[in-house]
């Protein structure tokens, strides 16, 4: 009779852990899969600086002050003779729809549908804050938008972009391969290369508060922006939000329109 309890009791324990890990495992999922998609692209760089050593400069992970005191981040930079390659990582899974002209995209997965901002959109604010950061003296110099989605996502818009190369990370090299016009001497990269040094998040902890705040900024303004929705309030101008129907399902919009334009999907 005690060797029969003292097996249940066994497994249960058994079960109660395996319960807890598998809560455990499920709770981190999203944050290993990013990081294994992020690990992908940086992984297809160093491929690239294996295969062509000193043609590419390689910056991850960039902050880039703004006027406004704000800053830009940039996943990562290429710089080459050829000019600055702006490269922007999404870590989505599920089907990707979107166009260069909307202003979100869609994320299907499973049944459900997710909005996030037009990357390409995105990565044209961060060319923008570059491009004022680095000034009229550099501004003679080509930069490219790459948006790049790891293999988890299915892109189901695979129309021609002409403002961005939107691909996977192994049609990275494909895509710098096509960019042979030299845009500057091997002194002007190597001055870019100083230049782009100083907006490295390393181990400072100054750029590290700035990393943090920028972080923060950005939850703080969407959960803002969430909470406003919810309560039917435009989180432009306060106005009361309606439900209204259109072409391409329910929407609520603002009740100033047309002197406010504030609309957000209802998924
Ligand atoms: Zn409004």
């Amino acid at each position: 009779m005690k060797v029969l309890y003292m097996n249940l009791f066994f497994y249960s324990l058994l079960l109660i852990l395996g319960v807890v890990f598998l809560v455990w495992i499920k709770a981190n999922e999203s944050k290993w899969i990013g990081s294994i998609g992020e690990y992908r692209v940086q992984k297809e760089i160093e491929k690239l600086e294996k295969f062509s050593p000193g043609k590419f400069k390689v910056f991850h992970d960039l902050y880039i002050p703004k006027k406004d005191g704000s800053s830009s981040q940039i996943d990562h930079i290429l710089l080459s003779e050829q000019g600055l390659f702006v490269i922007e990582t999404k870590n989505y899974s599920g089907w990707i729809f979107g166009n260069e002209s909307s202003k979100y995209w869609t994320q299907v997965i499973y049944k459900r549908k997710e909005k996030f901002l037009n990357p390409i959109w995105q990565n044209k604010g961060h060319i923008k804050a570059l491009k004022g950061w680095l000034g009229e003296e550099y501004s003679h110099i080509p930069i490219y938008s790459i948006v790049v989605f790891t293999p988890r996502a299915q892109l189901k818009s695979r129309i021609h972009f002409t403002q961005s190369h939107v691909i996977y990370p192994k049609q990275l090299k494909k895509v710098l391969e096509q960019y042979r016009t030299k845009a500057m001497d091997h002194e002007t990269k190597r001055y870019l290369a100083e230049k782009l040094k100083a907006l490295l998040v390393k181990d400072n902890p100054k750029e590290r508060e700035i990393k943090k705040k920028h972080i923060q900024s950005i939850h703080n303004h969407q959960k803002r922006i969430k909470e406003h929705v919810r309560q039917n309030r435009c989180p432009k101008c306060s106005g009361s939000l309606v439900l209204k129907k259109g072409k391409y399902g329910t929407f609520k919009a603002c009740s100033n329109y047309p002197k406010c334009r504030f609309t957000e999907k209802v998924l």
